[in-house]
């Protein structure tokens, strides 16, 4: 099944429940418009290549639309289609006046160097500025690319727009950018983690943890549940698992990481598993937070934990969903589960309007209030109307965009 058949899935079974028309069922879930550029790039060695970008722009009826831009080897239409798709219910769930957009790059961005890496992000921007702009369509950094890209992108971009910061979103503090945006997407995947387990009437101290994926987000969502009295058995990256059933010092694991390339490898105090194995382990709470994809009709039967927080995108295939669903183990879905990153994003684009900088204290404190009010929203929906978490989540947003699209008129 193709990326954008999963997403559909997850929003036909909403749109039932909704009992949304045919026609706005068609309106919602079409791209209003796709992006495929050629990238001619000179690499370092002199060689001439032509990478191929994207930019899929699915629906701007809340707002200017806003989704991450990927630099990886996997990137294809169809997978930047649904994320984009995926980015429109985000915004709406977490109600942020934005839609939903994304981009990428087919780059293997582990084999480029920071020049290359330059030199494809000016390109994107020559090829795509004039559909792009701070109330149009809102890039931010995904897989592949960081707060460095996006100083890249803001130069580029202001040479034919002139001062416009605003135009991406992750970009570093001291350029523009905004404290606590680093830290947002494992802050909010932490806080309502803390929330789910309350609401399943489950102990917050000493609850265990499984989390895949030790990058920007898996790292950040480990400290904040250390320090919310979890205990953190299990973490993984690319070189495999890491396992204490007593529990592993997540900031020892921290500094490991830094000061090994951003690796694991050898991490010692731990057992050494493999990525899939972490999965399945008998743990409290599971959090895939690496790649798309890894919860299959496969592997669904034999997971363990009875809470699953979505911090990766598209981390459960449909099949594996439904047989979660079937054995009564919650998911709380990627649009609402990894939505820190976004609302915080709102905050620099909202701050660089203003020309005004926020504190840390300030974008935590309306984080904090915004997914929390988006969360309590959601369950209590799936609570109400017997659905799982997912298509509560999914009908809250898409609730909000028909709404939007009804209100402003099709004319
Ligand atoms: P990252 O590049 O910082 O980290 C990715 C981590 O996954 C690394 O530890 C890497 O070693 C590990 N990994 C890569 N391939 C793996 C594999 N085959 N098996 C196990 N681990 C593997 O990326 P990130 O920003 O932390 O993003 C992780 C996920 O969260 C992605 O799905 C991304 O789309 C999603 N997400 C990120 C943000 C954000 O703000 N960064 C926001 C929303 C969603």
């Amino acid at each position: 099944m193709k990326a954008s058949e999963a997403v559909q899935r997850y929003f036909d079974a909403a749109a039932d429940e909704l009992d949304l028309s045919a026609d706005m069922r068609t309106l919602l879930s079409t791209p209003e418009r796709e992006i495929t550029v050629q990238l001619p790039v000179e690499m370092d060695d002199g060689r001439l290549v032509s990478l191929i970008g994207y930019r899929v722009q699915h629906n701007r009826a809340r707002g200017p639309m806003k989704g991450g831009l990927r630099y990886h080897h996997e990137v294809d239409l169809d997978e930047v289609r649904s994320l984009a798709s995926l980015m429109t219910w985000k915004t709406a769930v977490v109600n942020i006046p934005f839609g939903g957009a994304k981009g990428g790059v087919t780059v293997d961005s582990r084999v480029i160097s920071s020049r290359e890496k330059e030199r494809i992000t000016r390109k994107f921007v020559d090829e795509i500025h004039e559909l792009i702009g701070p109330d149009k369509d809102i890039p931010a950094p995904d897989m592949g690319t960081d707060h460095e890209v996006m100083a890249w992108f803001v130069n580029q971009y202001n040479k034919y727009a002139g001062f416009n910061p605003a135009v991406v979103t992750g970009k570093p503090v001291e350029h523009y950018g905004i404290p606590g945006r680093e830290e947002a997407t494992g802050r909010g995947v932490g806080i309502q983690t803390v929330k789910a387990l309350g609401r399943l009437g489950r102990k917050v101290r000493g609850a265990t943890v499984a989390i895949q994926g030790f990058g920007n987000v898996g790292s950040h969502t480990a400290k904040f549940l250390a320090e919310a009295e979890c205990k953190v058995v299990a973490i993984s990256d690319l070189s495999g698992g890491y396992y204490n059933p007593e529990g592993l010092d997540v900031m020892e694991a921290v500094r490991y990481a830094r000061e090994h390339h951003n690796s694991l490898a050898g991490f010692p105090k731990a057992q050494h598993i493999t990525n899939h194995d972490l999965l399945e382990l008998d743990v409290t709470v599971l959090i895939p937070a690496a790649l798309g994809g890894v919860i299959t009709g496969e592997n669904a039967h034999r997971i363990k934990a009875s809470l699953i927080i979505e911090a990766a995108n598209s981390p459960t295939r449909p099949e594996a969903d439904d047989i979660l669903a079937a054995r009564g183990i919650h998911i709380l879905p990627d649009i609402l589960a990894n939505a820190g990153g976004v609302t915080v994003s709102y905050f620099e684009w909202a701050q660089n309007r203003q020309f005004y900088q926020w504190n840390l204290n300030r974008v935590r404190g309306e984080l904090d209030h915004m997914l929390a009010t988006a969360f309590e929203q959601v369950w209590d929906l799936s609570t109400e109307r017997k659905v799982t978490l997912r298509t509560a989540a999914f009908m809250v947003g898409i609730q909000r965009v028909a709404r939007a699209t009804e209100l402003a008129g099709v004319v």
